[in-house]
């Protein structure tokens, strides 16, 4: 039963993996196992769709090799959670959006494929912010997921799991998977791995292949894994990293060994904090646990540097205006002829139909962000927004470069706050927007970051740590972050109430 030390579901990456292998337990009885809790938990609305028999199928492949003494592979009967902005083959992909919703895609994501091939199972599709856009999954087309922790103040407020892989990240805190995949635009696997009390890591732009993923912003969009730990994280990231040559901005690179490599010795290490994210009217826990972070790096025996990313407070600014841009290009796709909805009123021509389909087929949300992005793109405006943004973004890009001169990896808070109340922020986008601002200057640069647990804050909700590193750097991000990791020994884990 979860709850007690020796259920399967409380088992990560790794032990899954290394206990089928070993034959203490078979994938079969672990994919049935997290099924279980899949099926017990439909309050937190965590998942679009459940694939129990997926889960099961792949489970039983693994089996079978065992049986046959074959290679289990690096993912071997471990089963996941689906974001699902992923395409399955034949299972709906609907970006939590009515738009895309009964679609069933004729293909395979080349993350999804890899994740398969690696020996993983599919628990299910996971829900989101409607094209993933937003900061608590309040966004979703099918009702936001519901966050498994709640506060210690006796009430019972439902709070946000975070956004947008807000499915993700309760579905990990709530053993209802043990990692996801999530996907990262400009925080969208840190915030919400933050708000839960696990770990998640945003690999390099280009390290893992954007073919198959419900585009939003296609100069930022990153995959990348989530987990309960960091390394499980490092594995997961093994699997899905890789050169693609169906993404023309995948990496050319061999993917490194994270897992084999990971080392918590922070030695000879330097670490930069920068001085502009110490914002004025800072949460006094969020400022309380960097410092304890810093605290804790120092004891793992790094060198803690003083930098400055100037630019820091243009970097939200420039990412409103980027990610709009680029998602009203990505989303016109979306007309009413070649996917998903398609609203046809009574005698309507081509132009009736395609308006038709978009106001029914977009949220709120959505259409905010297009009529921005259509806005900011339009002949009379781009310069002064769009080719603005761009040139703020390579600022940012360049303070972080110059950063890096003086220090290795960088410490900051993952989020200005630890989760909120469903509903608490819907009614002002902009405050919504502001959840971000740790998040979005690594989105913009390209840059590998990721966000490790901890510790509580005064309400007994998680806090998150957010190591960024240098272009291609993910081992360093990994090894502060299991550094860190080591020394807050975050072991809570939210009441089962549901
Ligand atoms: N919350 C941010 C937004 O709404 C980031 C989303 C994401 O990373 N997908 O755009």
């Amino acid at each position: 039963m979860p709850g007690s030390t020796t259920s399967l579901t409380d088992l990560g990456v790794r032990s899954i993996r290394d206990g089928v292998a070993a034959g203490d337990f078979s994938a079969v009885e672990v994919a049935e196992a997290f099924n279980a809790n899949v099926a017990a938990a439909s309050v937190l609305n965590t998942f679009i769709v459940a694939t129990p028999d997926a889960a099961l199928d792949a489970a039983r492949a693994i089996d079978a090799k065992r049986a046959k003494g074959e290679p289990l592979g690096k993912m071997g009967g471990v089963p996941i959670g689906m974001k699902d902005l992923f395409a399955t083959k034949g299972v709906q992909t609907s970006a939590a959006s009515h738009m895309l919703e009964n679609f069933l895609p004729e293909y395979e994501s080349t993350v999804s494929q890899k994740l398969w091939d690696a020996g993983a199972g599919m628990l299910g599709k996971l829900n989101l912010d409607q094209f993933a856009m937003g900061s608590s999954n309040e966004t979703s087309y099918f009702g936001n997921v519901i966050n498994p922790w709640r506060r210690n103040d006796g009430g019972n407020a439902a709070l946000a799991p975070g956004g947008s892989s807000g499915g993700s990240s309760a579905a990990i805190a709530a053993r209802l998977c043990p990692a996801a995949t999530g996907t990262d635009t400009g925080g969208s696997i840190r915030q919400p791995a933050a708000f839960t009390g696990i770990s998640g890591i945003k690999p390099t732009y280009g390290r893992c292949s954007r073919w198959g993923i419900v585009a939003f912003a296609s100069s930022l969009d990153q995959a990348g894994p989530m987990a309960r730990d960091v390394t499980d994280c490092a594995i997961m990231l093994e699997a899905m990293a890789g050169f693609d040559p169906k993404d023309s901005t995948s990496l050319d690179m061999p993917v490194p060994q994270w897992e084999a490599n990971l080392s918590p010795d922070m030695k000879g290490k330097r670490v930069g904090v920068p001085r502009e994210y110490r914002m004025d009217g800072m949460d006094e826990d969020v400022a309380k646990s960097w410092d304890q972070g810093i605290a804790w790096l120092k004891d793992a025996g790094a060198e803690i540097v003083d930098i400055s990313l100037p630019h820091t407070r243009y970097a939200l600014p420039a990412y409103y205006i980027v990610a709009p841009a680029e998602a009203s290009s990505n989303l016109a796709r979306y007309d009413g002829v070649r996917y998903g909805l398609r609203d046809l009123p009574e005698g309507a021509g081509l132009q009736d139909m395609y308006a038709a389909t978009r106001a029914a087929g977009f949220g709120a949300e959505v259409k905010r962000r297009i009529l921005i992005g259509t806005y900011v793109l339009s002949a009379g405006f781009y310069d002064a927004y769009y080719t603005q943004a761009q040139k703020v973004r390579t600022l940012i890009a360049r303070d972080f470069a110059k950063a890096f001169e003086s220090c290795d990896v960088i410490l900051a808070p993952t989020a200005p706050t630890a989760a909120f109340a469903l509903g608490e922020m819907t009614s002002d986008p902009l405050s919504m927007y502001l959840n971000d601002v740790f998040a979005v200057p690594a989105s913009l640069a390209g840059l590998p970051a990721m966000s490790v647990p901890a510790g509580l804050n005064r309400e007994g909700l998680p806090l998150g740590l957010q190591i960024i590193g240098n272009m291609f750097d993910e081992q360093g991000v990994l090894d502060a972050g299991l550094a860190i990791e080591r020394a807050a020994e975050f072991v809570v884990r939210p009441d089962r109430w549901w």
